[in-house]
């Protein structure tokens, strides 16, 4: 039975802190502030698996209060999702994901997001969708205060 969860996730964009979406460090004047990397993009897809196996959001298992976590690589994140789904005996089918950023021009690195995502999961990069779209210069994100990513997964578990 394939069960699906979506996920949803936003960081402020500040001056002195990399910009790094799906594992990828981008070029530009600021980066996504937080405790970890701050990776709104594994974020949003971390919590689409768990979503998807009926679990709490990542949040739960590395709260941003332990400094354990702090500036911690998400793809630490996405592989804990993972481990969830594998002890459930279960398998990801697929994930897609759009980012909602007004700058940078993010399509030059969507190939390598995948392949980190991929990676993280232990998946192949076709079994990995993201887009990237801006918001029309409209509200937080159009602003530039701003980076969103919006995923789901689905997750094939036998009951
Ligand atoms: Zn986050």
């Amino acid at each position: 039975m394939v069960h699906v969860g979506i996920g949803y996730d936003v960081h402020a964009l500040v001056e002195g802190r990399k910009l790094i979406l799906g594992g990828v460090d981008i070029p530009h004047t600021k980066g996504l502030d937080g405790h970890s990397d701050a990776d709104a993009l594994m974020h949003a897809i971390c919590d689409a698996i768990l979503g998807a196996i009926g679990e709490v959001d990542i949040g739960h298992f590395f709260p941003n209060n332990d400094p354990r976590w702090r500036g911690t690589p998400s793809k630490v994140f996405l592989e804990e999702a993972a481990r969830q789904v594998k002890s459930r005996e279960g398998t990801i089918v697929n994930i897609d994901a759009t980012i909602i950023a007004q700058e940078p021009k993010l399509f030059p690195h969507i190939a390598a997001m995948k392949t980190n995502i991929a990676a993280a999961l232990s998946l192949a990069p076709k079994q990995i969708g993201i887009k990237a779209t801006t918001n029309e210069h409209m509200g937080f994100v159009g602003r530039g205060e701003g980076i969103a990513a919006m995923a789901v997964a689905a997750v094939d578990l036998k009951e």
